[in-house]
């Protein structure tokens, strides 16, 4: 039997800071459960402030400005500040300056490629190489009454708040 690495999967709101109301959120988990093999865990999350959801890579980071579209690749040193910066505070607290046109924005606002999210809440399938079809994530959105980022988080590499009880 091949021995896949496993991971896991957000699901989060375009806006960081959209929170669905209760009832949205439990009907998108159950409708989630649907869409998912019976081993995929799948759970929720909320929290009080915006989180990051995502790693930085060291080597082929960069991000993509909101204001003028410019994408800008990091070097290592780079990465590493802005790894420590990331997780210094509410990332819609902390103040950006894009190296491409000077725009002053929130973190929170800033564009990476590979994906790195901001969200208050999300959906998660842990432990699973699956990820969701085009129309799923659009279902959800439905639901929830947002669009949807999917990030998928290799390698059991565990980030993110922790799951609702
Ligand atoms: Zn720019």
């Amino acid at each position: 039997m091949a021995d896949l690495s496993e991971s896991s999967v957000e699901i989060i709101p375009h806006d960081p800071e959209f929170i669905p109301p209760e009832n949205a959120q439990v009907r998108a988990l159950e409708a989630l459960r649907t869409f998912v093999a019976d081993g995929d865990e799948c759970a929720k999350w909320g929290e009080d402030y915006v989180q990051v959801i995502g790693l930085l890579r060291s080597e082929d980071q960069a991000i993509v400005c909101p204001h003028c579209q410019e994408k800008t690749f990091l070097d290592k040193g780079d990465v590493f500040c802005l790894g420590e910066e990331l997780f210094s505070a509410p990332p819609t607290d902390i103040p950006f300056i894009m190296p491409c046109c000077g725009a002053e924005l929130p973190m929170s606002s800033v564009g990476f490629d590979p994906i790195v999210g901001f969200a208050q809440f999300g959906l998660r399938i842990s432990n699973t190489n699956r990820t969701l079809s085009f129309e799923q994530i659009k279902k959800l959105g439905e639901i929830l009454g947002c669009a949807l980022t999917q990030i998928q988080l290799s390698d059991g590499v565990s980030v993110g708040p922790e799951p609702d009880a």
